[in-house]
């Protein structure tokens, strides 16, 4: 019998994976391979760090090796309001990363002493008198493993969430698009887009090497490839020349407008990072939550493991605390009136020379 299993190795719980003592007997179940340079299944995400994950990196002690960087680094971002029709540069220093290099690099800093499968999908738990019985798939095989502990670190279409916590609100839903495009020019700034007619959260363009990543985020009720195709047609009318397309990802993303909606712990399972709804509503910026979420969890299990729960749902206060400050500047970003009034007030933007 395991002492806990971790379903996820993203950011959160390959962090987590890596922090936990070696006296547990540890398994890792991914439904990626991220081994070596094949990829199944690619992560959809713009891939910057911004300056809280950059922090959180620092707290943990690592830095990014350069394999892990792609180009170019960028310290603006531009701001393109279809709404009232302007445009602003404000200063912001991203970290351009591959987010697929990303994540392999966390899984190789995991020790040996942690089980890890790869490939092998979660479908479902059960809980008996002493342990929790895991349902697991691989190659179509069916098999199940044994824990005290379930660890849900399986990002916003959780499934241990949806089992475990199905009575719970769940954080605000939104599908993103996200497509790869050919380009031969620099672009060494993010942008970010608002207007209503596509969608009431943004919409991004990322530079990654030779390619431009446009993306957007709808809400679920909403056409998405309607609304993307409507983005697209509004980004050619204001001049931009979209390449050739290379590929399409596209996942769900969450986006937490009430602590509600954040869901940790009950009955030795528990969710860190974007599972439990960690995750911007302002900018929809998550590895930092993830970070954060799993380290936290690790400190708790690794000092008292009969009472990890309740150490950890006072630790995650921290982070409630800080998506509620987030929440409390939506109508700054959201509402087209006020950020008219700012954007017009030129408040902390850059003066930028665009060639
Ligand atoms: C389009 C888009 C752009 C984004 N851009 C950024 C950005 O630029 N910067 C930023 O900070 N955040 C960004 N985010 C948010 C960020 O990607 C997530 O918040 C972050 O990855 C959360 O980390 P996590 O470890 O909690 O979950 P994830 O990174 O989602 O990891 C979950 C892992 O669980 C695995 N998994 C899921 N289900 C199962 C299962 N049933 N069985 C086995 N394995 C499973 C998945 O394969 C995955 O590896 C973006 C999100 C989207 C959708």
């Amino acid at each position: 019998m395991y002492d806990i299993v971790i379903i996820g190795a993203g950011p959160a719980g390959a962090t987590l994976a890596r922090l936990l003592d070696k006296k547990y007997k540890i398994l890792l179940v991914e439904k990626r391979i991220l081994e070596g340079d094949f990829i199944k299944r690619s992560k959809c995400c713009g891939g910057l760090l911004a300056p809280d994950a950059q922090k959180m990196l620092a707290k943990l002690g690592l830095g990014i090796p350069q394999n892990v960087l792609t180009g170019p680094q960028m310290f603006s971002v531009k701001t393109i309001d279809f709404d009232n029709r302007i445009e602003r540069f404000y200063q912001r220093h991203y970290i351009n990363v591959d987010r697929e290099k990303l994540d392999k690099w966390l899984i190789s800093l995991i020790p040996d002493h942690v089980e890890s499968i790869f490939d092998c999908i979660y479908t479902s738990h059960e809980h008996n008198e002493d342990s929790i019985l895991i349902h697991l798939t691989q190659n179509g095989i069916k098999f199940s493993v044994k824990t005290k502990m379930l660890v849900g670190a399986d990002g916003a279409i959780s499934k241990v969430r949806k089992q475990e916590f199905k009575g719970d609100k769940a954080p605000d839903t939104y599908v993103s698009i996200q497509k790869w495009y050919k380009t031969e020019g620099e672009m060494p700034f993010y942008t970010s887009i608002f207007d209503k007619e596509v969608t009431d959260f943004y919409s991004w363009i990322i530079q990654k090497n030779q390619y431009l990543l446009i993306g957007t985020a709808i809400p679920i009720n909403e056409d998405a490839n309607k609304k993307y195709d409507l983005l697209i047609n509004k980004l050619v009318n204001h001049g931009y020349k979209i390449g050739d397309y290379y590929k399409k990802t596209g996942t769900l993303i969450m986006r937490t407008r009430k602590s509600s909606q954040i869901s940790t712990a009950k009955d030795n399972v528990v969710l860190i990072g974007e599972a439990a709804g960690f995750i911007s509503p302002s900018s929809a910026e998550g590895i930092s939550y993830a970070l954060l979420s799993g380290s936290l969890l690790a400190k708790a299990i690794n000092k008292e493991y009969t009472s990890f729960q309740n150490a950890y749902v006072k630790s995650i206060k921290s982070i409630k605390t800080n998506i509620f400050i987030k929440n409390i500047k939506i109508p700054c970003m959201y509402n087209a009136f006020i950020r008219k009034l700012i954007m017009k007030s030129k408040l902390l933007s850059l003066d930028i020379d665009e060639a």
